[in-house]
């Protein structure tokens, strides 16, 4: 399989260097160069295949050539660990719990099997690669996580300072000595910016091997696609669901957009947004606006330019009229995504997190009352946004031990400012070393 680049400049890669450079240089986003059918057999008989399995079917098309299918064997046994729950919250709606990773966080999916493909990648080579990633909140942390103490890879994180949750900080401060944490004076723009500019800098292109790690790296964005059809495979009913998904950088989605083409399956879906509504804008407008952010007790959907957008489009080259027959869109205030969570604490007694707030909230506001049955997914656990959420699962004491520890642990972070200069000092001072 080979990618091209959405910006089409750049020449084709093929998956090794697709994932192990992260963009082209034209600062396009990978694609794929055709989207692979699954066996229709397979689809229809998934319920009695397991999640693996369904990894397997999905990412042979996409790995062959660069990763051979005993070590893609193994990849998938350590990046799919853990379990993608279909939980009932009412009559109609279930929740596909995503945060059973060991960041709590559905980014652990992307993060842990792109730390497969580099620990794969990069054991026979001499120069350490460094991995640079913005992160609005969870990225960091499931990055982090997935990539402590791998060898042959840096890991240099910008975040926000005072725009992450306590806990997501702590995740990110607290890792293997491999991973340093940069806490930016400025907002999660800033920190996008910011390493747009080091990749684009031709002093740290000849001193640095430097790639990255967020959603546009193709060995994230793919490895998305495994849970849709997990959920799949989970449900019970003869309809369709229509699948609401909580938006920042429009990764997930457009993973869920490609499973199902791949799936040749029509499954209406809904990108729920925050205050940050560049899709829903494109849908109600036809128009693409990038914005700058708007903060939102739902941190890590606080994007104001999607990246993602333009790998939909490429999926959708006949617009966004084309895109609103599978797609529709809705904006949550964080009054009603706070309220939706204080109602379902006393009525079902199901904890939302704020984003998964969001795409439940999206889910009622599409269905108007009507009776459709709809998944939502809900990307972080809880128990990451005490200050939302408000004690019940959010409280100290439910903290799970993986969480605790973290308290106590050593915190390591440089503080910089918003200057890119800043950035490029701290880079090729690691260079030194
Ligand atoms: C990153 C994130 C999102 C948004 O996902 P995208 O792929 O960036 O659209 C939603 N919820 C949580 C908890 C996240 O961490």
């Amino acid at each position: 399989m080979k990618y091209y680049s959405t910006n089409r400049q750049s020449p084709k890669a093929d998956f090794r260097t697709a994932a192990l450079t992260g963009q082209p240089s034209d600062k396009g986003l990978y694609f794929p160069e055709e989207i692979p059918f699954l066996e229709r057999k397979m689809i229809r008989e998934i319920k009695n295949i397991s999640k693996e399995e369904i990894a397997w079917n999905l990412l042979t098309s996409y790995t062959v050539g660069s990763i051979p299918p005993d070590v893609l064997k193994n990849m998938i046994d350590a990046a799919f660990d853990f379990d993608f729950p279909l939980v009932r919250v009412n009559e109609d709606t279930f929740s596909l719990e995503l945060f059973h990773g060991p960041t709590l966080a559905f980014k652990d999916v992307g993060a842990r099997f792109l730390s497969q493909c580099f620990s794969y990648f990069m054991q026979h080579e001499n120069q350490k690669t460094v991995i640079l990633v913005a992160t609005s909140g969870d990225t960091g942390g499931a990055v982090a996580n997935a990539f402590s103490n791998i060898n042959g890879v840096e890991v240099v994180i910008l975040y926000p300072a005072g725009k992450v949750s306590e806990v997501q900080e702590w995740q990110l401060i607290s890792c293997g000595d491999n991973v340093k944490a940069l806490r930016i004076s400025g907002n999660f723009d800033d920190c996008q910016r910011m390493v747009k500019e080091a990749f684009a800098d031709p002093l740290l292109d000849e001193k640095l091997s430097l790639t990255s790690a967020n959603s546009i790296n193709i060995a994230r964005w793919l490895p998305q696609q495994v849970y849709y059809l997990d959920a799949l495979r989970q449900w019970e009913f003869p309809e369709l669901p229509v699948v609401s998904v909580p938006c920042g950088n429009l990764g997930n989605i457009g993973a869920g957009l490609l499973a199902m083409r791949s799936a040749r399956l029509d499954v209406p879906f809904i990108a729920a947004c925050n205050a940050n509504k560049a899709m829903y804008d494109y849908l109600t407008t036809g128009q693409y606006y990038p914005a700058s952010t708007v903060v939102t007790v739902s941190n890590a959907m606080d994007v104001g330019a999607p990246s993602n957008f333009s790998r939909i489009m490429e999926m959708f080259p006949g617009g966004s009229r084309e895109l609103k027959e599978t797609l529709s869109s809705y904006t949550i205030t964080d009054a009603q995504t706070i309220k939706l969570i204080q109602e379902e604490v006393a009525g079902s007694g199901y904890h939302l997190d704020p984003h998964g707030a969001v795409a439940f909230a999206a889910l009622q506001k599409h269905r108007k009352g009507a009776k459709q049955k709809g998944i939502f997914l809900e990307t972080a656990h809880p128990v990451k946004f005490p200050e939302v959420t408000g004690g019940m699962r959010g409280s100290e004491e439910m903290l799970p031990d993986a969480i605790r520890i973290l308290k106590d642990r050593k915190k390591n972070f440089t503080s910089l400012s918003g200057n890119y200069s800043d950035l490029r000092d701290f880079l090729l001072s690691m260079e030194k070393n």
